[in-house]
């Protein structure tokens, strides 16, 4: 597996290596998030969350030793584990089987009449074969001061970890480090499916979308990363320009709208999706919360050249549940013709509450932020002279088209506003 090796990035230092199982060692969290991911994409695996044990700090930790030298080489060293994870095959453990009486049985023996619903429900059932390919990553705490040779003798090892307990007892300084050990299950492991072929072969609608968006010339600059990705657009389509030969305000949003989407999906230099979206969108769903437009009068000027256009994305602000991204689009005259600021918040599906973003992303992207505030929009009512009929009153119902999987998406709002915008004024 010498090329898994090679495709895996510098940060896991491999400790050992059978015909089932890598070990290694990694540094941080964010760099356990990037081998994992790393991993996958090399093995075209995937491997869901079966186990998560959290670290509890009031209960006294058992000191063990580590035995082969995986996390100092050549030496055991004392140490404690903070958290374990287990993640199975995305093809694991089946489902518990469900209890189907007589009249189903012989209901789904129909040719297939099912609604659609019941044939999503089967094949996600299907997808479980009882693969028992696992991952396992451990937290741990060590004590590389307390190292001993791995032929250290016994008394030598008891001796050496009762000075330790008596350091930690009294509170004398220890100098504790910290480090992932991660086992990654190589491709034999896998049972009951095909690990190169079946995995690889369904093109995700993400893929699909991302795939057409780069058949139409739209495409991540090269020097991007997750700090600052640039999108290199072939322009407005023509359509985009109105019978007033200036473009149309929704073409500007739906334009800000792709090529943010093509830096948050796709990878820079570095390895890594613009502020990477791509794996804060893992288990979690995204809200706009709030968007700002300012479009310049650059915009408008037919002498001003309107391709290619360069996209750029910066961090704009970092906070407790939510972030806020900036996106520039210069013309070829270096005009900004466009910047947008988009608060988004990272929300739990299971409660449709904000959720906290994960402490080594805020500490990452934290010191990069370019606004000091989130883009807060205060609740606004319409006026009271408004909904008594003194003043137009824009009556609207939201349309599929408006929709995004069962939401409205945050584009209509500015239609919705523009469509009430213009008959408003013209009745005065
Ligand atoms: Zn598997």
């Amino acid at each position: 597996m010498a090329n898994l090796r090679e495709s895996l990035p510098s940060c896991f230092s491999f400790t050992e290596e059978t015909d089932s199982v890598i070990t290694g060692i990694i540094s941080d969290e964010e760099n356990l998030q990037e081998t994992l991911a790393c991993f996958e994409r090399a093995t075209r695996t995937s491997f869901v969350s079966w186990h998560t044990s959290l670290s509890e700090k009031s209960k006294p930790k058992r000191v063990l030793w580590s035995q082969q030298g995986e996390i100092i080489p050549g030496c055991m060293v004392p140490y404690t584990v903070d958290q374990s994870c287990v993640r199975c095959c995305s093809f694991g453990p089946k489902r518990p089987p469900k209890t189907v009486s007589s009249a189903e049985s012989d209901e789904s023996n129909k040719p297939s009449e099912g609604t659609g619903l019941q044939e999503t429900d089967a094949k996600k059932s299907s997808k479980k074969v009882g693969c028992p390919a696992k991952l396992y990553w451990k937290k741990v705490t060590y004590y590389p001061d307390y190292d001993q040779l791995l032929d250290a003798s016994r008394s030598l090892k008891e001796l050496q970890m009762s000075r330790l307990k008596d350091d930690l007892d009294f509170g004398n300084p220890v100098s504790p480090s910290q480090c992932f050990i991660v086992e990654l299950p190589l491709p034999p492991t896998h049972q009951f499916h095909n690990v190169s072929v079946q995995t690889a072969q369904p093109q995700s609608v993400q893929e699909r979308r991302m795939a057409q968006l780069t058949s139409t010339n739209l495409s991540l600059d090269p020097s991007s990363t997750c700090h600052h990705a640039k999108v290199i657009h072939p322009g407005l389509p023509p359509q985009a320009i109105d019978r007033f030969g200036n473009p149309s305000t929704m073409s500007l949003v739906m334009l800000a709208r792709m090529a943010r989407q093509v830096a948050m999906a796709t990878r820079g230099h570095d390895g890594r999706c613009f502020m990477e979206t791509d794996r804060l969108r893992e288990g979690h769903i995204t809200f706009m919360a709030a968007s700002q437009y300012n479009i310049n009068s650059c915009a408008y000027e037919p002498e001003e050249n309107k391709y290619p256009l360069h996209v750029t994305l910066t961090v704009g602000h970092v906070g407790r549940t939510s972030f806020s991204v900036v996106t520039d689009i210069t013309l070829p005259s270096g005009h900004v013709m466009l910047t947008v600021i988009n608060q988004i918040i990272l929300i739990d599906p299971t409660t449709r509450r904000p959720t906290q973003l994960p402490d080594h992303w805020r500490e990452h992207y934290g010191p990069l932020c370019v606004r000091k505030q989130p883009l807060i929009v205060p609740k606004q009512s319409p006026p009271d002279n408004a909904t008594i009929g003194d003043l137009p009153y824009h009556r609207m119902t939201v349309a599929w088209s408006d929709t995004d999987d069962q939401h409205t998406n945050y584009t209509s709002y500015i239609r919705f506003a523009l469509d009430a915008l213009y008959p408003g004024l013209r009745k005065g």
